[in-house]
């Protein structure tokens, strides 16, 4: 038995990375899924590589009309929706001029960046309790980070935009527990998940091995993480097995934050 048969899912940012996974690993679950991003052309190419079981659309989720159009899409379609993939996200690395440090910020960018992150995930989340409510069952899985418990200097709208997320989770979680609806909401912080984000921070060449070498040698598990390794956290989460779970989270980073860099240790003797 697949564990989404018959479920519809959106899921967001879906043109690559681990939005792409999740669209796949949902649709290899039966159910079917909504691959939507700001580009148009990538969504499509992922929902073409599925088949019959996706489809895209565009959909900018920090642009309210975009949200109202996808859900008459979804309502149109389908009467309502299962699962919500809140994964669209961006650093502000690359989409803006910056800088990100909490001395210097630009604030244009940083709105940028919340714009995206924070308000694109509050009205996702305002979109799926309508399309949900009446469901017998709706889950909500918002995209936070590692950055969002930890302080990030040179990325600070990116780590209080990850913050806000997790806490928006619990927040949207006890509402549609309070209200009575058949609604769940979690969130899942990845860190170090080999995807494009990267790619601003690794560079390229002979540079680029350097710093993925520095990046792995922070992380217990000794390696990037990979998108799909994030989609089997979000196939859990959307799927009956996790029936007990709301405002609650994930954390896939492979165990960087199970520890500290500043640890006691027995000194060695002379
Ligand atoms: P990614 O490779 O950069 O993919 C993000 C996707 O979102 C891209 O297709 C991008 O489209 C799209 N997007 C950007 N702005 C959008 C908007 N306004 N509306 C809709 N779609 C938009 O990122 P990823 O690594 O897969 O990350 C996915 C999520 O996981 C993000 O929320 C990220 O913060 C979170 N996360 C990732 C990591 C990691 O290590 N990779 C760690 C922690 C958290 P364009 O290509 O056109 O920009």
């Amino acid at each position: 038995m697949k564990m989404l048969e018959n479920k519809i899912a959106l899921v967001t940012g879906a043109g690559r990375g681990i939005g792409a996974a999740i669209a796949r690993a949902f649709a290899r679950q039966g159910a079917f899924v909504f691959v939507t991003d700001i580009d148009l052309a990538a969504a499509d190419e992922v929902a073409l590589s599925i088949g019959a079981q996706a489809e895209a659309l565009p959909l900018d989720v920090s642009e309210p009309e975009h949200w109202s159009g996808a859900e008459a899409v979804v309502r149109d379609r389908f009467g309502g929706l299962d699962i919500l993939v809140n994964n669209a996200g961006i650093t502000g690395f690359l989409e803006t001029p910056g800088p990100h440090d909490p001395e210097h910020f630009d604030l244009a960018s940083w709105r940028t960046v919340h714009a995206v992150n924070t308000d694109g995930v509050a009205l996702g989340c305002k979109s799926a309790i309508a399309l949900m409510k009446r469901r017998a069952a709706g889950s909500i899985i918002n995209l936070s980070s590692r950055s969002g418990v930890v302080g990030i200097p040179a990325a600070a709208a990116y780590a209080a935009s990850k913050a806000a997320i997790l806490n928006h989770t619990r927040t949207v979680a006890l509402y549609c527990a309070e209200q009575g609806y058949p609604i769940r909401c979690n969130a899942i912080l990845p860190a170090a998940i080999m995807t494009p984000m990267w790619d601003a921070m690794l560079g390229t060449g002979a540079a680029r091995d350097a710093a993925i070498a520095g990046v792995e040698a922070g992380i217990p598990l000794g390696r990037f993480g990979t998108a799909d390794e994030v989609a089997d956290a979000a196939v859990f989460l959307a799927g009956p097995t996790s029936s007990y779970m709301t405002g609650g989270d994930i954390h896939l980073d492979g165990g960087i934050l199970a520890g500290a860099q500043a640890r006691p240790e027995r000194a060695e003797e002379d």
